[in-house]
């Protein structure tokens, strides 16, 4: 072998080997002193902020957003609110029907502070609604001050997120879906078990998903202006990587969530920005108990006309408690959810101890993968579900993959830092489990493309890019991570976990 080559080599493999034992150094130097503040809610929450965070899977977009945001876009608008049911509406203002300019709340502390509380769970507990009904009623009240600010709301988003180190939203929306039901309940041919595999070719739909591709992209567009991304000076947002899931809400009737069903794969086929669809909205109203199952055949039923987006489908099920809804309604939601719609994620999965098949699906979750995307606080103030009685545990020995997510981090007033906190001090996570939770939301989002590890569990590179690190890629793993976006992602992440640990060296 030449000399200068074996020079390179000496010089590659010490590179290596000072990569390598930095990397372990610096995970075990962080270990110990996670272990040591983990008990210290001041030091655990400056050191889970920067902690790199994978992805976020179960974020509602509209319900993301502070009562502070509503108030302010609305204000700018000129929009006004009802004084009594805090419901905001397009002008003109009157008086007579208790409505007045959102802006006039910026003179009157006592009304801004109830709007605030309106919008949101703050101080519900002084209340007399339960916090389930304070929830859900939020969003009716707020809907209107968002009108025509969907890119304040990503700006928003992607802002907190990339402050809390976190690297790839999966944000659920329902752009289009008003246009889908409306349009369905007048149409007779989505009724009476039609033949879905006609109503995919639906013109209709297909002009509604086109507008709503126009729009994403104006949208999109505006988000990075706002954030000055292109600049030499971007604002923290421009970096998170933001994909959508199309949400159907699922309060409708069985025409109507077919049409929305249809539009919302239509929308996965056609745009790589879309990444999976979502049922949302009350799992407990009356007409998804009514038609839950339907539901879920629906979903079998369109994804069967597209056989290569079958594994993209993430439902909410088991949102649900003993004594909300009656036992028989908790045995077999999220069943379905997996069987017959075969959802590849959960979202919440509360009641899974009071399904009939519990055993069997917790066996399949952990065999084949299907996450389960926990949100704590959400689960707690919404379900009155927490702590012993929540069934983290359950799924965490089953070895089902797990996410921490938000759920509706604005109208909760939290974020995912807080839901890590929270993990950390109910159920004694440990350094590692911490990490894997940040990776899973790489490792399970529906991003395109081909994972970096060929060995998730055991962390192990794939062979493209095995013999590659962070001072050195080879021709070969820089194309493999061009090509592959959740790659790519994963790359980033493992990138900054290697990063993030070197403080602590
Ligand atoms: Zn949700």
């Amino acid at each position: 072998m030449p000399i200068k080559t074996t020079k390179l080599v000496t010089l590659l493999l010490a590179v290596s080997l000072i990569f390598i034992t930095d990397g372990f150094a610096g995970e075990r130097q962080t270990r110990q002193y996670f272990q040591k503040i983990k008990n210290n809610p001041s030091r655990l929450r400056l050191f889970l902020k920067t902690f790199p965070k994978g992805g976020e899977l179960h974020n509602h977009i509209d319900g993301a957003i502070f009562s502070e945001n509503h108030i302010k876009w609305a204000a700018e608008d000129n929009k006004c609110i009802n004084t009594e049911s805090f419901i905001v509406k397009f002008a003109p203002c009157d008086i007579k029907n208790k409505t007045v300019p959102v802006s006039s709340l910026f003179n009157n502390d006592s009304l801004y502070n109830k709007t605030i509380d309106a919008f949101s769970v703050r101080n519900y507990q002084w209340g007399k609604r339960s916090g389930h009904d304070q929830f859900f009623a939020t969003f009716e009240k707020f809907a209107i001050a968002d009108f025509g600010h969907f890119s304040d709301m990503l700006a928003a988003v992607t802002f907190r997120s990339e402050k809390q180190n976190l690297h790839y939203l999966e944000l659920m929306q329902s752009m289009g879906m008003p246009q889908a039901w409306i349009y369905a309940g007048k149409q007779p041919q989505f009724k009476n078990n039609p033949d879905t595999h006609t109503l995919i070719n639906d013109k209709k739909l297909k002009q509604i998903m086109q507008q709503t591709l126009k729009s994403l992209d104006k949208e999109e567009a505006l988000w990075k202006q706002k954030l000055h991304c292109s600049s030499e000076q971007p604002a923290p947002g421009c970096q998170v990587t933001v994909r959508y899931l199309a949400q159907v809400i699922r309060t409708f009737p069985n025409d109507q969530i077919l049409a929305q069903t249809i539009l919302a794969f239509m929308l996965v086929q056609n745009d790589p920005r879309y990444v999976g669809i979502n049922f949302v909205a009350p799992e407990d109203a009356p007409i998804t108990l009514k038609n839950y199952t339907k539901q879920m055949q629906i979903i079998r039923d369109v994804a069967k006309n597209f056989p290569q987006l079958q594994h993209r489908i993430s439902l909410h099920a088991g949102e649900l408690v003993q004594g909300l809804v009656t036992n028989e309604a908790l045995a077999f939601h999220i069943d379905e959810a997996v069987n017959i719609a075969g959802a590849k994620r959960i979202g919440h999965g509360v009641d899974i101890a009071f399904e009939d098949h519990a055993e069997q699906i917790l066996k399949k979750m952990a065999q084949q993968k299907i996450a389960i995307e926990i949100n704590l606080t959400s689960n707690d103030i919404i379900l009155g579900i927490k702590g012993k009685k929540h069934p983290y545990q359950l799924y965490f020995q089953a070895g089902v993959p797990i996410v921490l997510s938000t759920d509706d981090e604005g109208v909760l007033r939290i974020d995912l830092t807080h839901e890590y906190q929270r993990a950390v001090e109910t159920y004694h996570l440990s350094y590692n489990t911490l990490k894997t939770f940040s990776r899973n939301a790489l490792q399970y989002s529906f991003l395109d493309g081909k994972s970096l590890f060929s060995q998730y569990e055991k962390n192990k590179f794939n062979r493209v890019c095995a013999k590659s690190n962070f001072k050195k890629m080879s021709e070969a793993c820089k194309k493999f991570l061009q090509k592959n976006d959740k790659a790519r992602l994963q790359w980033q992440l493992e990138k900054a976990f290697l990063e993030f640990e070197s403080h602590y060296l």
